[in-house]
């Protein structure tokens, strides 16, 4: 059974088509990197497989785990169950800071548990352990009872993937998790969704803007462009020539300047999250 399966999606805000026709399948356990530049349509899509929004009338379906959880403009009555097996990691503001580490990881909890128990904090032992344990397994265990304020942008990008553990989310949606990071930071964040991955089999879709992450970590590639998907295959086809080929000019976003470099890129500065040290050192 696929996980993902999404059919003829198109979403226009105002007069704006963010989402064009777009119909692609995901499998069970597969890591995908969804790249493209910024305003390409790589959050409107995520938030449509998550169920945040919905498609116009007539603008296509989407299927979570052979279950639809939206289509002809409207979410599924079953929706809200599905949304259990979705986790979702955004850029920033995952957690909330006043909270503690751990109290933010225990709100994974929420979809399943009564609202009584939700509101006044009431978790059982066996939640907190099971929340203890999703920090250690994303390389925090030490930060639990610390504010989740206090925390770097990439623990608390990690707490936000534990969270998502404690859900027990079969997939896990991640719009630009790496984009505030420094580039070790990045690499940690990008390491540990690939261990969820790979050793948890939770099937994985991370909007990046760099493709040299997508290449190293993900498998797949689909990469939009002005709503439309503009390629879909394995990232090691992915080279810089075709990037360019895809977006033209929009290309210097994406590639690392370095190698095989667009020709018109020789006096853009290069940002610290494209050094190439950053990415490929082992
Ligand atoms: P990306 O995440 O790839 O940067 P987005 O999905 O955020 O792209 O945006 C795709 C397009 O849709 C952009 O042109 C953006 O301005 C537009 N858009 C996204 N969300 C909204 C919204 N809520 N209202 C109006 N326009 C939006
Ligand atoms: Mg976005």
């Amino acid at each position: 059974m696929g996980a993902i399966s999404i059919r003829n999606l198109s979403k226009t805000f105002g007069k704006k088509l963010a989402l064009d026709n777009v119909s692609l399948d995901i499998g069970s356990g597969e890591m995908v990197a969804l790249i493209g530049a910024s305003g390409s349509g790589k959050s409107t899509l995520i938030r449509h497989i998550c169920g945040l929004e919905t498609a116009q009338y007539g603008g296509g379906a989407i299927d979570i785990m052979g279950s639809q959880i939206q289509g002809g403009g409207r979410l599924a009555h079953g929706a809200r169950r599905l949304r259990r097996d979705v986790g979702v990691v955004f850029q920033q503001f995952n957690l909330v800071g006043r909270l503690s580490v751990l109290s933010n990881v225990l709100l994974g909890n929420l979809g399943r548990i009564s609202l009584w128990r939700g509101t006044f904090g009431l978790f059982t032992g066996e939640e907190k352990r099971a929340a203890r344990e999703a920090l250690a397994r994303v390389g925090i265990p030490e930060v639990g009872w610390q504010r989740a304020s206090t925390l770097s942008g990439g623990q608390q990008q990690r707490a936000a993937i534990a969270r998502t553990l404690v859900q027990k989310s079969r997939i896990l949606l991640a719009d630009e998790p790496i984009a505030s990071l420094d580039p070790s930071s990045a690499r940690r964040v990008m390491e540990v969704l690939a261990t969820v991955n790979r050793e948890n089999g939770i099937t994985c879709v991370v909007s990046l803007h760099q493709v040299e992450y997508a290449r190293r970590y993900c498998p797949r590639t689909i990469a939009l462009r002005d709503g439309r998907i503009v390629f879909d295959g394995p990232s090691a086809e992915l080279t810089n020539a075709m990037l360019v080929e895809l977006y033209g000019d929009g290309s210097e976003e994406l590639v690392l300047p370095d190698i095989e470099a667009p020709k018109k890129t020789p006096s853009r500065p290069v940002s610290p999250v494209l050094k190439p040290a950053g990415v490929f050192a082992a």
